[in-house]
């Protein structure tokens, strides 16, 4: 059986459910996401549980992490939906703000980031994006004032940069990751699968093969550049137009030619007609 979730809207709200907790000697985790929530974001929520006696999830699709002709209109909004799956891992909380709540007028402050944020990835095609991204996670951080807060692996670079930004401004969250949950054909779930056609959503998996693929071989030994140039084509052949299909430092996402480097991280983003995919995976360690 599962009850409802209470649902506020205001910071304030929000701030009043911490703060009576925290008095009860009660640990708080995060679980920020832009809604449209699938299995994925519940085993974050479920990650967040295993730290902490009470989970915050927010519900936010964040204007200013979308550039111009990005799909922030039409992003899938399922707040009902949202709070269904929430009630059943029993999450405590759902903050699910306005835009004007998040940025009142006069708002004029944002994020500024160099160093995992400036890798020539996911940066290089949506230049605004984890500025918004850092911005907002930063608020909520501020807002929630949570023991931990949960991100998932699935974006890679944006958990690099939120961990990144939250040593820097000394914000006393621990930031956990989550591993990314794949439907059983191996495809990332994303909120953005929905827009995926029959036939595109058929084609979608070949990107995680590809990436498994490689990651494997470069595990085995066989030579980065060469492993990932016929990574990019199996990408291609499958129907993908690629942004990038990348191995790199699994810590600083700085380039890198030969396995001893360190810890790799293969990364792509990849477009099937519209729908832009994003996934990522580890190269296990020898
Ligand atoms: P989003 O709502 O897409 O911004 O995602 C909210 C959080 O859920 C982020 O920390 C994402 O990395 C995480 N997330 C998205 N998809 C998955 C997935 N398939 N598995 C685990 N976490 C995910």
């Amino acid at each position: 059986m599962s009850f409802d979730v209470p649902v506020v809207h205001t910071v304030e709200e929000m701030r009043a459910f911490v703060r009576a907790r925290r008095q009860a000697g009660e640990r708080i985790g995060l679980v920020p996401t832009m809604g449209a929530l699938h299995a994925g974001h519940i085993s974050l929520v479920e990650e967040a549980r295993r730290h902490a006696e009470r989970v915050i999830a927010t519900v936010f699709v964040n204007p200013t992490q979308f550039a111009p002709g990005e799909d922030f209109s039409r992003y899938p909004r399922t707040l009902a939906a949202d709070c269904e799956k929430l009630a059943t891992v029993a999450a405590d909380l759902v903050f699910a703000p306005a835009v004007e709540e998040m940025y009142p007028s006069g708002f004029c402050t944002t994020v500024t980031l160099e160093g995992p944020a400036k890798a020539d990835l996911e940066d290089h095609f949506r230049p605004t994006h984890f500025a918004g991204v850092a911005t907002v996670v930063a608020k909520l951080l501020n807002q929630a004032q949570a023991d931990i807060a949960v991100f998932g692996e699935k974006d890679y670079q944006q958990l690099l940069v939120i961990r990144t930004m939250a040593r820097d401004l000394d914000i006393p969250t621990q930031i956990l990751a989550g591993p990314t949950l794949r439907d059983r054909d191996g495809l990332a779930m994303s909120s953005r699968n929905v827009y995926l056609s029959a036939e595109d959503r058929a084609r979608a998996p070949a990107l995680h093969r590809a990436l498994a693929d490689a990651a494997r071989r470069i595990a085995e030994g066989e030579v980065i550049g060469h492993v990932m140039g016929e990574a990019r084509e199996a990408i291609v052949s499958a129907g993908f137009e690629i942004d990038y299909v990348e191995a790199r430092h699994a810590e600083t996402l700085a380039r890198i030619a030969r396995r001893h480097e360190g810890p790799i991280r293969i990364l792509a983003a990849a477009r099937l007609g519209a729908t832009r995919l994003i996934d990522n995976v580890a190269v296990p360690a020898a």
